[in-house]
């Protein structure tokens, strides 16, 4: 592996505002929408809503930014009597919003549901299933926005796209690549979003019909537990990354290509390890670390390993959660 000492700034970040209402001062967003994102039938025992919010009468109106995320603060006390804590959502809209009003803002929630780890009876996430039982007009104490690092450049159109969403780590990337597009850019996008079944794909048909649309950007699924639409085996996001070697050697062979993953907790190692099999030891020095003879063989690293090794290329986004 070659060295690369040379600190690479990365792309310029827009500035953006943060934390305009905080815990101790939420303000109130209004369900406009709630609709099932996942197709009926899903396999997976997983339900996924699209929940649209009117923040017009608050201070977060057209003050965030495609990537960031907001909080909601659910109702009631926690087991030791104390008010719920802020649980965080990604922005699955566009800088301008739902209509380019900066007025109605989106989410993508997966309702949190387990079996419960003391007395295996069931566990409802707090949050979660709350929001996705409330119905349209319900109020919603929200603040926000949050986040300053998961976002598109400043300067858009001076770079390609790698995007990689398992889950409801599509919401950023459904906001983005309708940002990107609808901007004009010219550059090449490429989504890969993972579920395990073809029923639970996000936002599927939107993204296969802007894929339709626009020859600058492609839409790849990856089925973990299942075969591909057309047949082909069991795929993992990263796996993307090696059916479509020559894609991905354009997107991020060069200087312009930055990467993103969003989703799962441990998903990123996945995507890391995909990038050292399929690129050149130079374009995975940009992207990952710059001197990776140091770290030693990605093959071997662990989550926890991540997040120091990859800093200093600020050409890789992270939000694992
Ligand atoms: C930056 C960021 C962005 C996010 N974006 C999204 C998003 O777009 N969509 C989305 O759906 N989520 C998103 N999340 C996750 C979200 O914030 C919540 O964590 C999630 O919805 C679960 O919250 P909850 O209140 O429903 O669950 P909680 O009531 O908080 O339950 C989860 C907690 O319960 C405990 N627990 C878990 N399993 C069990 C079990 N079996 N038995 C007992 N206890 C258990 C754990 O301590 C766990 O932390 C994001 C998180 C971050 C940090």
């Amino acid at each position: 592996m070659p060295t690369n000492t040379t600190k690479d700034p990365g792309p310029t970040l827009p500035a953006v505002e943060m934390h305009i209402h905080k815990p101790n001062d939420p303000t109130i967003g209004i369900v406009v929408e709630n609709r099932l994102c996942t197709k009926g039938g899903n396999k997976a025992a997983g339900f996924v809503r699209h929940i649209v919010l009117d923040i017009s009468k608050t201070n977060i109106a057209g003050r965030f930014r495609v990537g960031q995320a907001f909080g909601v603060i659910p109702p009631g006390e926690d087991a030791k009597g104390k008010p719920h804590k802020v649980r965080l959502y990604s922005i699955a809209s566009p800088t301008g919003g739902e209509d380019g009003t900066g007025t109605l803002l989106a989410t993508t929630v997966k309702r949190m549901i387990d079996e419960h780890w003391d007395d295996h009876s069931l566990f409802l996430g707090v949050a979660s299933n709350w929001l996705c039982d409330l119905q349209v007009g319900d109020e919603v104490p929200i603040t926000g926005p949050a986040g300053k690092r998961f976002l598109l450049p400043a300067a858009p159109n001076e770079h390609d796209y790698a995007f990689f969403a398992t889950g409801t780590g599509i919401a950023p990337f459904r906001g983005m690549v309708q940002e990107l597009l609808a901007g004009g850019v010219t550059s090449q996008i490429v989504l890969v979003l993972g579920s395990p079944y073809a029923t639970d794909l996000l936002y599927h048909e939107e993204m296969t019909a802007l894929a339709e649309q626009h020859d600058n950007f492609t839409y790849l699924t990856a089925l973990s537990r299942e075969p591909q639409p057309d047949g082909s085996t069991r795929l993992y996001v990263q796996d993307r990354i090696e059916t479509h070697a020559e894609l991905f050697e354009q997107v991020l062979g060069g200087e312009r290509g930055l990467v993103y993953a969003c989703g799962l907790a441990g998903m990123e190692l996945g995507v890391i390890q995909g990038l050292y099999r399929t690129l050149t030891p130079e374009a995975f020095a940009r992207y990952v670390i710059p001197e990776p003879e140091i770290a030693g063989d990605p093959e071997s690293w662990n989550r926890k390993m991540i997040p120091r090794r990859l800093s200093p290329t600020r050409r890789m986004f992270l939000e694992v959660y």
